[in-house]
């Protein structure tokens, strides 16, 4: 055989070999598309149409969907409802089931997952999957019934960007044929959006406003000092890290106004951020100091409970005698009391504005409150001028929050330990984070 030839024989071989790949490319692809077609049908027939549920909320708090609603199922006679849960099925069949609690009046069942804000269905443990939101009502005799999920609430489709796998969660409403659903789509991403973080970390006061002060001690220099550690720190375990200020700030920047457009309240929540933590130095003087994590309301307190155990540990600190709204050790949870509502709808008459919608249930601390949304109770729309707009007050997509107070500033035990045992505080409070991430896969 010629050279010639040979070379033809290689290059027909090569050119041969690439077609086929291309071809079979294409037709797995096509049969990949069609799977998912032929599953999400033989789901959709399972699914069944004399009703559909209504959903009026739907909200994602830190990692957590949830969601409320009603559908219409009538009386069948001799039978009751024995349980509700809206289940998360992808398209294998598996399914992630929540519990509801319900009632059932006038053949309207209204259901809800909510129990604690910060738990419900985990959105960090998806597997890349496409997974159907139905509401299965389980009857007396054992029967089973899926309905499918259909929008009544003004909310619309949103993005979720996981913090433990580089994954993005696509929350879609749609149709199949006559149904309509409720989607959540998983995906792989390498690189979160530019304006999308993880992890918030405010560095409390700034600019004129110096926090607490004791002797040479300033809360507002502190907690700087911790803000950027905690940024690095995480970092350095591949978390993308947001904080309220870096101290490029000029000292007599007034950052009283936390509502202004760059206020930290807007601005923390522009980062997308699923988890902040606030930190701050107390200013009372007390006989005993120790650190104070401050909660959200209506919420599982594991993580503020590893906070505070961490740090008094690590940092060979103590829990806080303060006894006013104290759930756990070290742990608070300051909600809104009689005295509170009443002195913020005598400031409403005197600045003419119609009060607030703040009941016994509302976060008292703005910074846990305000980037919540509606889960929350967020509250700050504008009417009071002498403030700027929470744009997300009625956002159905909120951050989960606590405060951490360090220890006291007028304690010299708490002070001096704050200061020279930097370190071993931002520990605690990197590997708390870390685990409470970790628990969610
Ligand atoms: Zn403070």
């Amino acid at each position: 055989m010629s050279k010639n030839s040979k070379i033809k024989i290689i290059v027909a071989f090569f050119v041969f070999l690439m077609l086929f790949l291309i071809v079979n490319r294409i037709i797995t692809k096509k049969s990949n598309t069609k799977d998912v077609e032929l599953q999400t049908s033989l789901l959709f027939n399972q699914v069944n149409k004399s009703s559909v549920a209504k959903i009026d909320k739907y909200v994602i708090y830190g990692t957590h969907l949830n969601l409320e609603g009603n559908i219409q199922i009538p009386k069948i006679s001799g039978i009751s409802i024995y349980s509700v849960h809206v289940i998360a099925k992808d398209l294998e069949g598996k399914e992630i089931s929540m519990d509801c609690s319900y009632t059932y009046k006038d053949t309207i069942l209204s259901f809800s997952t909510f129990d604690n804000i910060n738990e419900g269905l985990c959105l960090e443990n998806l597997s890349q999957n496409h997974y159907y939101l139905l509401l299965k009502v389980i009857f007396s005799n054992s029967e089973e019934r899926l309905f499918s999920l259909e929008n009544n609430s003004k909310y619309e489709n949103t993005t979720y960007y996981t913090m433990s796998k580089r994954n993005k969660v696509d929350l879609e409403f749609g149709k199949h044929e006559k149904s309509p659903f409720m989607k959540l789509s998983v995906t792989n991403l390498k690189d979160l959006p530019n304006d999308v973080y993880d992890i918030a970390i405010d560095a409390s006061h700034g600019g004129k406003d110096t926090g607490a002060t004791y002797k040479k001690y300033k809360e507002s220099d502190i907690v700087l000092k911790y803000a950027k550690n905690l940024k690095q720190k995480l970092e350095a375990l591949g978390y993308k890290v947001y904080i309220s200020r870096d101290g490029t700030e000029s000292q007599d920047a007034d950052l009283s106004d936390m509502y202004a457009e760059k206020g930290r309240i807007n601005t923390i929540q522009e980062s997308h951020s699923k988890l902040l933590v606030s930190l701050n130095i107390n200013d009372t003087r007390t006989k005993t100091g120790g650190v104070e994590i401050y909660a959200p309301t209506k919420c599982n307190l594991s993580f503020a409970k590893s906070l505070a155990d961490n740090i008094v540990k690590t940092a060979k600190t103590s829990y806080s005698s303060a006894k006013l709204f104290n759930k756990e050790k070290g742990v608070y949870v300051r909600n809104f009391t009689e005295y509170d509502i009443l002195s913020y709808k005598g400031s409403a008459l005197i600045h003419k504005y119609e009060p607030y919608n703040i009941t016994k249930l509302t976060p008292y601390q703005y910074m846990i409150r305000e980037v919540g949304g509606i889960v929350t109770g967020a509250f700050v729309d504008g009417r009071n001028k002498s403030y700027g707009t929470n744009k997300y007050y009625d956002s159905n997509i909120g951050i989960e929050a606590y405060i951490i107070e360090l220890g006291y500033i007028r304690y010299e035990n708490d002070i001096t330990n704050i200061v020279n045992n930097e370190n071993l505080y931002c520990d605690a409070i990197v590997e708390t984070i870390k685990g409470y991430i970790k628990d969610e896969e």
